[in-house]
């Protein structure tokens, strides 16, 4: 059967949960009533797709993933415009993406219309778990585990493709405030080579010791290419841009940056706005001394949750750079309130980045079990 054509059933929970208040929504503690699932097997392929009640997994404790790892997510999130409909913003991106980390962790291909198909389709579902407060959302987190029952090292013959979603708070209550970053000497993130450029949870784990190591007020670490630690690669789990002298330059991606769905908007919108903007090698040397000319501009991350993150002072052993005072600076807030109005339906889209979540007729979801 054609991917696209084939049905998802559907078995709805008897009673929804409580939906917590918007004032109480963290980050990824609550998730909604129902989940997509989908199981493979070297024989069947990728099969029996099915949204149902949200609950614990009943996986074999010798599957795959727990041993070594063979694993990729996602996150991307659902935005309620003022006419209260839900939309996606390039949630392709993010079906692509999640292709290219399985091609890199041998994890086989997934179909990312029907993906994308699915995903709406519980969207709609939960569509009343959407947040409606300002600067809330929906985070979506579409996942692949290796379930294979087995200790030998090699691809499982057996997956599990979920996307699970969770109401999540606006990232800044008190307004944008310029964060505290570290630049990381003892630890790397990732190397050319390595996992780097895929979305899977191992470079993860291999990045929180830096961070616990960091002193108290670091929000967050600068990552330095894996082998001659000179050239600044991400911030944390965003991507990350400096307007030097006028130009905001990025570093280019060089087989262990991850390609951000942010990075590549905010690259588009600088070059609608005829802001110049640079994709290149950008060395911790180069960035201090253009603060010591007095041509640093601004910094900041880039990423779904926070959409912008001003950096507002860096730190390197002794030395403290402080980048515009530690005030959010004109480009990163215009990046911010253009990629925001964008994603809640409040601005004009000139690219086409956003996607209706169409509603599903009621008959689609009925069980079909
Ligand atoms: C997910 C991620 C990003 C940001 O990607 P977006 O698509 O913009 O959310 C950046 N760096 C790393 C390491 C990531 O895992």
């Amino acid at each position: 059967m054609e991917e696209e054509q084939r049905e998802i059933r559907t078995d709805i929970c008897s009673s929804g949960k409580e939906k917590p208040k918007s004032d109480q929504l963290e980050f990824g503690r609550i998730f909604t009533d129902h989940m997509f699932l989908m199981d493979y097997s070297n024989e069947e392929g990728w099969h029996d797709p099915r949204i149902v009640p949200y609950e614990p997994l009943n996986v074999d404790p010798s599957a795959m993933v727990f041993h070594y790892g063979q694993s990729v997510f996602e996150g991307m999130k659902a935005y309620l415009t003022p006419e209260r409909e839900a939309q996606l913003f390039r949630p392709q991106r993010n079906f692509s993406r999640m292709n290219h980390s399985n091609n890199r962790l041998c994890i086989p291909p997934i179909d990312e219309t029907f993906a994308l198909k699915a995903l709406k389709q519980l969207i709609t579902l939960d569509k009343d778990w959407i947040p409606e407060a300002e600067g809330t959302s929906l985070y979506i987190r579409p996942f692949i585990i290796s379930t294979e029952a087995f200790l030998g090292v090699a691809p499982s013959g057996h997956y599990k493709f979920i996307i699970i979603l969770s109401p999540v708070g606006a990232y800044y209550k008190e307004g944008i405030n310029p964060i505290k970053i570290a630049v990381e000497h003892d630890y790397v993130r990732t190397v050319k080579g390595g996992t780097g450029e895929a979305k899977t949870g191992g470079n993860y784990a291999a990045s929180l010791k830096a961070q616990e190591m960091a002193e108290e007020g670091i929000a967050q670490v600068l990552w330095l290419d894996g082998v001659e630690r000179k050239y600044i690669e991400e911030v944390g789990s965003m991507n990350v841009f400096f307007k030097i002298g006028g130009k905001v330059v990025t570093p280019a991606l060089n087989g262990s940056i991850l390609e951000g769905v942010t990075r590549n908007s905010v690259i588009e919108l600088l070059k609608y706005w005829n802001v110049p903007v640079e994709e290149r090698k950008l060395s911790m040397e180069e960035v201090i001394k253009a603060h010591q000319d007095g041509k640093l501009e601004e910094a900041f991350g880039a990423g779904t949750a926070a959409v912008i993150s001003p950096i507002g002072e860096l730190v390197r052993g002794e030395k403290h750079l402080e980048i515009n005072e530690s005030k959010t600076g004109p480009i990163a807030k215009r990046l911010y309130d253009t990629l925001t109005g964008i994603q809640y339906g409040k601005l004009e889209d000139p690219f086409d980045w956003v996607e209706k979540v169409e509603t599903v007729k009621d008959s689609a979801l009925k069980a079909s079990s």
